[in-house]
């Protein structure tokens, strides 16, 4: 009788092992499931909040900044959070401008410079999640246009901002060669066959970007990097959890 109850329990123990290790298998196998699902290359991304945090400790300036809350007065139009973009989908889930600090120093710097013209910046995009580039890469799978995801976006390191200008007495946009996200050969900074004014506006905006440390992108007129932006890390993290 003891060894028949010894047998049995021996059983039940095996069996009760047997389902842990299948149900610690299928917690391996979602969990690789959901990394190749974020991020399917491999890239060195942070994608969780506590991550974030622990770098801002370590490097306060690569907290991502507010930019309305920094800067007074500038116009945000952020197309991501609307369905007013080449996805026809929103990809925000509310319309707000991040970049790492000294990015969002520079463009105080730069609104404040374009104040004293009767001038001011609208942006249209600053920080992008990682998995926004995956989804535009997958609507429009041309790399001039959009980040190639094996890469990352300079958008997803918090350093790269798309922005035009705009007359502060009017509150409307200066004429530029293309309306955003204008994905054809005239967008190019190369593109010349524009009107005078279209082109002294092109060449204002690329002037006072340039002056406070971002560099032009050729194919979009309204993109521009923070130089040293390799230093900044990739990131896939929501507005809301900023
Ligand atoms: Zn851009």
């Amino acid at each position: 009788m003891v060894i028949l109850t010894k047998i049995k329990s021996e059983k039940r123990n095996s069996i009760i092992i047997f389902f842990l290790i299948a149900i610690l298998l299928l917690l391996l196998v979602s969990c690789h499931q959901h990394l190749q699902k974020e991020n399917p290359y491999n890239l060195k991304i942070i994608s969780n909040v506590s991550d974030y945090k622990k770098l801002i400790s370590i490097n306060p300036e690569e907290t991502l900044v507010d930019i309305e809350k920094l800067i007074p007065g500038i116009v945000l139009d952020i197309r991501y959070a609307t369905k007013n973009n080449f996805t026809n989908q929103q990809i925000y889930s509310s319309p707000k401008a991040f970049v790492r600090k000294p990015v969002a120093e520079a463009l105080l710097k730069i609104h404040t410079a374009l104040n004293s013209k009767g001038l001011g910046l609208k942006v249209f995009d600053a920080y992008r999640p990682y998995s926004a580039t995956m989804k535009f890469y997958e609507v429009y799978p041309d790399t001039n246009f959009v980040a190639a995801p094996w890469k990352g976006s300079v958008h997803n390191r918090g350093c790269a901002v798309d922005l035009t200008l705009i007359d502060l007495n009017t509150n409307t946009e200066l004429e530029m060669p293309t309306l955003f996200d204008d994905f054809t050969t005239k967008s190019a900074h190369s593109f010349l066959n524009l009107s005078e004014t279209v082109l002294k506006n092109r060449e204002l905006l690329r002037d006072v970007m340039t002056k406070y440390g971002f560099v032009q992108y050729e194919h979009e007129w309204w993109h521009y990097d923070f130089v040293g932006w390799q230093d900044s890390d990739l990131m896939d993290i929501l507005f809301e959890e900023l």
